[in-house]
Protein backbone atom coordinates (compact mmCIF):
# COMPACT_ATOMS: atom_id res chain seq x y z
CA UNK A 1 0.00 0.00 0.00
CA UNK A 2 1.35 3.58 -0.51
CA UNK A 3 2.13 5.39 2.20
CA UNK A 4 1.16 8.97 2.88
CA UNK A 5 3.54 11.47 2.11
CA UNK A 6 4.62 14.77 3.54
CA UNK A 7 2.43 17.08 1.73
CA UNK A 8 -0.75 14.85 3.13
CA UNK A 9 0.34 16.44 6.50
CA UNK A 10 1.29 19.68 5.74
CA UNK A 11 -0.96 22.71 6.35
CA UNK A 12 0.43 25.40 3.88
CA UNK A 13 1.89 24.12 0.53
CA UNK A 14 3.77 26.41 -2.02
CA UNK A 15 2.99 24.25 -5.69
CA UNK A 16 5.61 25.89 -8.15
CA UNK A 17 4.50 24.87 -11.63
CA UNK A 18 7.20 24.80 -14.44
CA UNK A 19 6.28 27.02 -17.96
CA UNK A 20 6.75 23.26 -19.82
CA UNK A 21 3.66 21.88 -17.95
CA UNK A 22 1.55 25.47 -18.40
CA UNK A 23 2.20 25.69 -21.82
CA UNK A 24 2.30 23.93 -24.98
CA UNK A 25 5.27 24.42 -26.64
CA UNK A 26 4.26 24.51 -30.04
CA UNK A 27 1.43 26.14 -30.23
CA UNK A 28 2.27 28.96 -27.16
CA UNK A 29 -0.77 28.27 -25.53
CA UNK A 30 -2.08 27.29 -22.04
CA UNK A 31 -2.55 23.69 -22.13
CA UNK A 32 -6.23 23.92 -20.83
CA UNK A 33 -7.03 20.25 -20.20
CA UNK A 34 -3.92 20.13 -17.99
CA UNK A 35 -4.78 23.06 -16.21
CA UNK A 36 -8.97 22.69 -15.60
CA UNK A 37 -7.10 19.44 -14.11
CA UNK A 38 -4.67 20.91 -12.12
CA UNK A 39 -7.58 23.68 -10.49
CA UNK A 40 -9.44 20.10 -9.67
CA UNK A 41 -6.22 19.17 -7.45
CA UNK A 42 -5.71 22.03 -6.10
CA UNK A 43 -9.59 22.82 -5.17
CA UNK A 44 -9.14 19.06 -3.30
CA UNK A 45 -6.15 20.53 -1.10
CA UNK A 46 -7.77 23.63 0.18
CA UNK A 47 -11.53 21.46 0.69
CA UNK A 48 -8.83 19.27 3.23
CA UNK A 49 -7.96 22.69 4.91
CA UNK A 50 -4.72 23.44 3.40
CA UNK A 51 -3.39 26.93 3.00
CA UNK A 52 -2.15 27.31 -1.22
CA UNK A 53 0.27 29.48 -2.93
CA UNK A 54 0.84 28.94 -6.85
CA UNK A 55 3.98 30.31 -8.18
CA UNK A 56 3.90 29.93 -11.96
CA UNK A 57 6.49 30.35 -14.91
CA UNK A 58 5.03 30.86 -18.23
CA UNK A 59 4.45 34.88 -18.60
CA UNK A 60 7.14 35.05 -21.00
CA UNK A 61 6.46 31.55 -23.29
CA UNK A 62 2.92 32.78 -24.08
CA UNK A 63 3.81 36.58 -24.18
CA UNK A 64 6.54 35.60 -26.74
CA UNK A 65 3.23 34.32 -28.82
CA UNK A 66 1.26 37.02 -28.40
CA UNK A 67 3.92 39.99 -29.84
CA UNK A 68 4.68 37.42 -32.06
CA UNK A 69 8.57 36.40 -31.59
CA UNK A 70 9.07 33.72 -33.58
CA UNK A 71 13.23 33.40 -33.10
CA UNK A 72 14.47 30.79 -30.77
CA UNK A 73 16.67 33.66 -28.10
CA UNK A 74 15.00 36.58 -27.78
CA UNK A 75 16.65 39.90 -26.13
CA UNK A 76 16.43 40.85 -22.74
CA UNK A 77 14.19 43.53 -23.97
CA UNK A 78 12.13 40.96 -25.26
CA UNK A 79 11.70 38.82 -23.08
CA UNK A 80 10.43 41.66 -20.33
CA UNK A 81 8.19 42.29 -23.22
CA UNK A 82 6.83 38.96 -23.02
CA UNK A 83 6.37 38.90 -19.73
CA UNK A 84 4.39 41.91 -19.67
CA UNK A 85 1.80 40.46 -22.57
CA UNK A 86 2.17 37.21 -21.14
CA UNK A 87 1.39 37.20 -17.75
CA UNK A 88 -1.89 38.72 -17.52
CA UNK A 89 -3.12 35.60 -19.30
CA UNK A 90 -1.36 33.58 -16.68
CA UNK A 91 -2.95 35.56 -13.80
CA UNK A 92 -6.56 35.07 -15.36
CA UNK A 93 -5.51 31.22 -16.53
CA UNK A 94 -5.68 30.18 -13.10
CA UNK A 95 -8.89 32.61 -11.67
CA UNK A 96 -10.31 30.96 -14.85
CA UNK A 97 -10.13 27.22 -13.41
CA UNK A 98 -10.31 27.95 -9.46
CA UNK A 99 -13.19 30.53 -9.10
CA UNK A 100 -15.91 27.79 -10.08
CA UNK A 101 -14.48 25.86 -6.59
CA UNK A 102 -15.05 29.73 -5.16
CA UNK A 103 -11.54 30.55 -4.62
CA UNK A 104 -10.18 34.10 -5.00
CA UNK A 105 -7.01 34.07 -6.34
CA UNK A 106 -4.37 37.18 -6.15
CA UNK A 107 -1.22 38.03 -8.47
CA UNK A 108 1.81 38.97 -6.95
CA UNK A 109 4.80 39.51 -8.80
CA UNK A 110 7.97 39.34 -6.81
CA UNK A 111 11.98 40.50 -7.14
CA UNK A 112 14.97 39.41 -5.97
CA UNK A 113 14.91 42.45 -3.76
CA UNK A 114 11.19 41.55 -1.87
CA UNK A 115 12.80 38.21 -0.53
CA UNK A 116 16.32 39.08 0.25
CA UNK A 117 15.93 42.60 1.89
CA UNK A 118 14.50 42.85 5.43
CA UNK A 119 11.86 45.76 5.46
CA UNK A 120 10.91 44.41 1.96
CA UNK A 121 10.73 41.03 2.89
CA UNK A 122 8.28 41.94 5.72
CA UNK A 123 6.13 43.53 3.90
CA UNK A 124 5.88 40.95 1.21
CA UNK A 125 4.91 38.68 4.29
CA UNK A 126 2.26 40.93 5.45
CA UNK A 127 0.46 40.99 2.24
CA UNK A 128 0.83 37.22 0.98
CA UNK A 129 -0.12 36.02 5.00
CA UNK A 130 -3.34 38.44 4.36
CA UNK A 131 -4.28 36.55 1.44
CA UNK A 132 -3.73 33.32 2.99
CA UNK A 133 -5.38 34.05 5.93
CA UNK A 134 -8.68 34.95 3.91
CA UNK A 135 -8.65 31.94 2.11
CA UNK A 136 -7.32 33.53 -1.57
CA UNK A 137 -4.58 32.12 -3.06
CA UNK A 138 -1.96 33.95 -4.48
CA UNK A 139 -0.15 33.53 -7.80
CA UNK A 140 3.15 34.32 -7.83
CA UNK A 141 5.62 35.23 -10.42
CA UNK A 142 8.66 36.89 -10.58
CA UNK A 143 8.19 40.58 -12.16
CA UNK A 144 10.41 39.85 -14.64
CA UNK A 145 9.10 42.79 -16.90
CA UNK A 146 11.35 45.19 -14.73
CA UNK A 147 13.82 42.84 -13.11
CA UNK A 148 17.40 43.30 -14.61
CA UNK A 149 19.63 40.58 -14.50
CA UNK A 150 21.42 41.67 -11.37
CA UNK A 151 18.24 41.82 -9.67
CA UNK A 152 16.94 38.50 -10.82
CA UNK A 153 16.08 35.08 -9.68
CA UNK A 154 15.51 34.00 -13.20
CA UNK A 155 14.48 30.84 -12.13
CA UNK A 156 11.28 30.10 -10.36
CA UNK A 157 12.50 27.34 -8.20
CA UNK A 158 14.50 29.25 -6.04
CA UNK A 159 11.76 31.84 -6.01
CA UNK A 160 9.68 29.36 -5.01
CA UNK A 161 11.78 28.16 -2.48
CA UNK A 162 11.73 31.80 -0.77
CA UNK A 163 8.62 32.47 -1.23
CA UNK A 164 7.94 28.83 1.14
CA UNK A 165 10.49 30.01 3.65
CA UNK A 166 8.59 33.52 3.73
CA UNK A 167 4.76 31.96 4.47
CA UNK A 168 6.44 29.61 6.85
CA UNK A 169 4.91 26.52 4.63
CA UNK A 170 5.74 23.21 5.26
CA UNK A 171 5.40 21.72 1.82
CA UNK A 172 7.12 22.53 -1.38
CA UNK A 173 6.17 20.67 -4.68
CA UNK A 174 8.16 21.64 -7.59
CA UNK A 175 5.85 20.58 -10.38
CA UNK A 176 8.25 19.37 -13.45
CA UNK A 177 9.06 17.54 -16.17
CA UNK A 178 11.03 15.35 -14.35
CA UNK A 179 10.17 13.27 -11.37
CA UNK A 180 13.09 13.62 -9.30
CA UNK A 181 16.70 13.47 -8.58
CA UNK A 182 18.72 10.41 -10.55
CA UNK A 183 22.44 9.55 -9.60
CA UNK A 184 22.73 10.53 -13.30
CA UNK A 185 21.39 11.82 -16.49
CA UNK A 186 18.51 9.60 -17.02
CA UNK A 187 18.15 10.56 -20.91
CA UNK A 188 22.21 9.68 -21.20
CA UNK A 189 22.56 6.74 -18.71
CA UNK A 190 20.22 3.55 -19.06
CA UNK A 191 21.62 2.85 -15.59
CA UNK A 192 20.81 6.14 -13.88
CA UNK A 193 18.71 5.06 -10.66
CA UNK A 194 16.26 7.32 -9.38
CA UNK A 195 16.34 8.48 -5.42
CA UNK A 196 13.12 8.51 -3.69
CA UNK A 197 14.10 10.30 -0.69
CA UNK A 198 16.91 13.08 0.72
CA UNK A 199 17.57 13.25 4.21
CA UNK A 200 20.56 15.87 3.57
CA UNK A 201 21.66 17.57 0.95
CA UNK A 202 25.45 16.35 1.20
CA UNK A 203 27.82 18.06 -1.27
CA UNK A 204 27.53 14.81 -3.07
CA UNK A 205 23.90 15.07 -3.98
CA UNK A 206 23.78 18.77 -4.79
CA UNK A 207 27.08 17.61 -7.26
CA UNK A 208 24.22 15.49 -8.77
CA UNK A 209 22.26 18.92 -10.40
CA UNK A 210 25.71 19.69 -12.03
CA UNK A 211 27.23 18.09 -15.03
CA UNK A 212 24.95 14.62 -14.78
CA UNK A 213 21.70 16.15 -14.29
CA UNK A 214 22.53 20.09 -15.75
CA UNK A 215 20.27 19.61 -19.58
CA UNK A 216 17.83 17.38 -17.77
CA UNK A 217 13.76 19.30 -18.52
CA UNK A 218 12.93 22.75 -19.84
CA UNK A 219 12.52 24.90 -17.26
CA UNK A 220 15.11 27.77 -17.20
CA UNK A 221 16.68 26.05 -13.84
CA UNK A 222 16.93 22.32 -14.58
CA UNK A 223 18.02 19.97 -11.40
CA UNK A 224 20.59 22.65 -10.13
CA UNK A 225 18.44 25.19 -9.30
CA UNK A 226 16.19 22.70 -7.82
CA UNK A 227 18.55 21.31 -6.04
CA UNK A 228 19.28 24.61 -4.52
CA UNK A 229 15.70 25.86 -3.64
CA UNK A 230 15.51 22.15 -2.13
CA UNK A 231 18.16 23.40 0.35
CA UNK A 232 16.65 26.94 1.41
CA UNK A 233 13.47 25.49 1.99
CA UNK A 234 14.50 22.51 3.88
CA UNK A 235 16.85 24.15 6.08
CA UNK A 236 13.73 26.56 6.58
CA UNK A 237 11.24 23.67 8.08
CA UNK A 238 9.64 22.90 4.61
CA UNK A 239 9.69 19.45 2.66
CA UNK A 240 10.61 19.56 -0.67
CA UNK A 241 8.90 17.23 -3.50
CA UNK A 242 10.14 17.77 -7.24
CA UNK A 243 7.85 15.71 -9.16
CA UNK A 244 6.68 14.70 -12.97
CA UNK A 245 3.22 17.51 -13.13
CA UNK A 246 1.65 16.20 -16.17
CA UNK A 247 0.25 13.47 -14.86
CA UNK A 248 -3.63 13.55 -13.79
CA UNK A 249 -4.31 14.94 -10.38
CA UNK A 250 -0.19 14.94 -10.00
CA UNK A 251 -1.09 16.51 -6.48
CA UNK A 252 -3.15 14.08 -5.21
CA UNK A 253 -1.15 11.29 -6.86
CA UNK A 254 1.86 12.66 -4.95
CA UNK A 255 -0.19 13.02 -1.78
CA UNK A 256 -1.41 9.45 -1.49
CA UNK A 257 2.50 8.20 -2.33
CA UNK A 258 1.25 7.26 -5.83
CA UNK A 259 3.57 9.46 -7.88
CA UNK A 260 7.19 9.10 -8.06
CA UNK A 261 8.98 11.78 -6.88
CA UNK A 262 11.80 12.62 -4.73
CA UNK A 263 10.84 13.78 -1.49
CA UNK A 264 13.78 16.18 0.62
CA UNK A 265 13.25 16.07 3.99
CA UNK A 266 12.29 19.27 6.14
CA UNK A 267 15.47 19.62 8.22
CA UNK A 268 13.50 21.68 11.14
CA UNK A 269 10.18 22.95 11.99
CA UNK A 270 9.25 26.53 9.94
CA UNK A 271 9.14 28.78 13.08
CA UNK A 272 12.29 26.95 14.86
CA UNK A 273 14.24 28.07 11.76
CA UNK A 274 12.89 31.64 11.97
CA UNK A 275 13.48 31.79 14.85
CA UNK A 276 16.78 30.57 14.95
CA UNK A 277 17.38 33.28 12.39
CA UNK A 278 15.92 35.89 14.23
CA UNK A 279 17.45 35.08 17.76
CA UNK A 280 21.88 34.09 15.76
CA UNK A 281 21.98 36.00 12.74
CA UNK A 282 20.69 39.92 13.04
CA UNK A 283 22.62 42.50 14.73
CA UNK A 284 19.76 44.35 17.03
CA UNK A 285 19.36 48.15 16.02
CA UNK A 286 18.09 49.36 18.89
CA UNK A 287 15.22 48.70 21.66
CA UNK A 288 11.98 48.36 22.77
CA UNK A 289 10.95 49.07 26.62
CA UNK A 290 7.97 48.09 27.26
CA UNK A 291 5.59 47.76 30.88
CA UNK A 292 5.11 44.77 32.62
CA UNK A 293 1.68 44.19 31.44
CA UNK A 294 3.06 43.93 27.87
CA UNK A 295 6.15 41.55 29.72
CA UNK A 296 2.94 39.51 30.94
CA UNK A 297 1.78 39.04 27.65
CA UNK A 298 4.68 38.12 25.56
CA UNK A 299 5.75 35.53 28.64
CA UNK A 300 2.01 34.06 27.63
CA UNK A 301 2.74 33.89 23.33
CA UNK A 302 1.15 36.86 22.58
CA UNK A 303 2.22 39.67 20.05
CA UNK A 304 4.10 42.93 21.30
CA UNK A 305 1.24 45.63 20.79
CA UNK A 306 1.55 49.37 20.70
CA UNK A 307 -0.42 49.79 23.60
CA UNK A 308 2.21 48.27 25.96
CA UNK A 309 5.02 50.14 24.72
CA UNK A 310 6.82 52.72 27.05
CA UNK A 311 10.30 53.96 25.03
CA UNK A 312 12.12 53.34 22.19
CA UNK A 313 16.02 53.56 21.70
CA UNK A 314 17.93 53.46 18.73
CA UNK A 315 17.34 54.33 14.97
CA UNK A 316 15.74 51.19 13.35
CA UNK A 317 14.00 50.61 10.59
CA UNK A 318 10.86 48.50 9.72
CA UNK A 319 11.42 44.98 9.01
CA UNK A 320 15.01 45.21 11.25
CA UNK A 321 15.88 43.41 14.72
CA UNK A 322 15.55 45.07 17.86
CA UNK A 323 15.83 44.17 21.69
CA UNK A 324 12.77 44.35 23.93
CA UNK A 325 13.36 45.34 27.18
CA UNK A 326 11.63 44.80 30.40
CA UNK A 327 10.41 48.14 32.94
CA UNK A 328 13.52 46.96 35.34
CA UNK A 329 15.52 46.95 32.78
CA UNK A 330 16.49 43.15 31.59
CA UNK A 331 16.04 42.48 28.17
CA UNK A 332 13.46 39.59 27.61
CA UNK A 333 14.31 38.91 23.90
CA UNK A 334 13.85 40.16 20.36
CA UNK A 335 12.26 40.29 17.35
CA UNK A 336 11.70 42.38 13.81
CA UNK A 337 9.63 45.30 14.57
CA UNK A 338 7.03 46.17 12.04
CA UNK A 339 7.43 49.68 12.58
CA UNK A 340 10.44 52.38 12.05
CA UNK A 341 12.11 54.04 15.39
CA UNK A 342 10.57 57.12 14.35
CA UNK A 343 6.80 55.46 13.62
CA UNK A 344 7.29 53.42 16.73
CA UNK A 345 8.14 56.68 18.86
CA UNK A 346 4.84 58.21 17.58
CA UNK A 347 2.92 55.23 18.46
CA UNK A 348 3.79 54.09 21.74
CA UNK A 349 1.07 53.49 24.68
CA UNK A 350 -1.93 54.49 21.65
CA UNK A 351 -4.81 52.04 21.41
CA UNK A 352 -5.20 50.82 17.93
CA UNK A 353 -8.17 53.06 17.04
CA UNK A 354 -5.52 56.27 17.77
CA UNK A 355 -2.60 55.21 15.58
CA UNK A 356 -4.52 56.03 12.41
CA UNK A 357 -4.89 59.59 13.35
CA UNK A 358 -1.39 59.88 14.81
CA UNK A 359 0.62 58.35 11.47
CA UNK A 360 -1.85 59.25 8.68
CA UNK A 361 -2.36 55.44 7.84
CA UNK A 362 -2.99 51.95 9.70
CA UNK A 363 -0.19 49.79 10.25
CA UNK A 364 -1.96 47.75 12.32
CA UNK A 365 -1.57 47.76 16.51
CA UNK A 366 1.21 44.85 16.57
CA UNK A 367 4.54 46.21 16.76
CA UNK A 368 6.37 42.63 16.81
CA UNK A 369 4.00 40.07 15.39
CA UNK A 370 4.42 36.66 17.86
CA UNK A 371 6.12 34.32 15.18
CA UNK A 372 8.92 37.58 14.32
CA UNK A 373 10.07 37.09 18.31
CA UNK A 374 12.31 35.14 20.15
CA UNK A 375 11.97 35.30 23.78
CA UNK A 376 14.76 34.46 26.23
CA UNK A 377 14.77 31.13 28.45
N1 LIG B 1 9.39 33.96 -14.67
C1 LIG B 1 9.52 33.27 -15.91
C2 LIG B 1 8.22 33.29 -16.71
O1 LIG B 1 7.16 33.44 -16.15
C3 LIG B 1 9.91 31.81 -15.75
C4 LIG B 1 11.13 31.48 -14.96
C5 LIG B 1 11.33 29.95 -14.91
O2 LIG B 1 11.09 29.28 -15.93
O3 LIG B 1 11.70 29.43 -13.87
O4 LIG B 1 8.22 33.09 -17.89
Amino acid sequence: MATLTPLAHSNCVTVKIGSALLVDQESGHINQNWLADLGQDIAALKQAGKDVIIVSSGAIALGRQRLGFKKSKLTLAEKQASAAAGQSVLTRAYEDVLAPFGIVTAQALLTLNDTEDRRRWINARETLTTLISVGAIPIINENDTVATDEIRYGDNDRLAARVAQMVGADCLVLLSDVDGLYDKNPTLHEDATHIPQISSLTPEIMKMGGDANQTIGVGSGGMATKLQAAKIATEAGCAVAITKGNETRPLTALMEGKLNASWFIAQTSSLAARKQWIAGSLKPQGAIIIDAGAANALANGKSLLAAGVTDIRGQFEKGDAVEIHGPAGTCLGRGLCGYSAAEAIKIKGLKSGDIEATLGYDGGTTLIHRDNMVLET
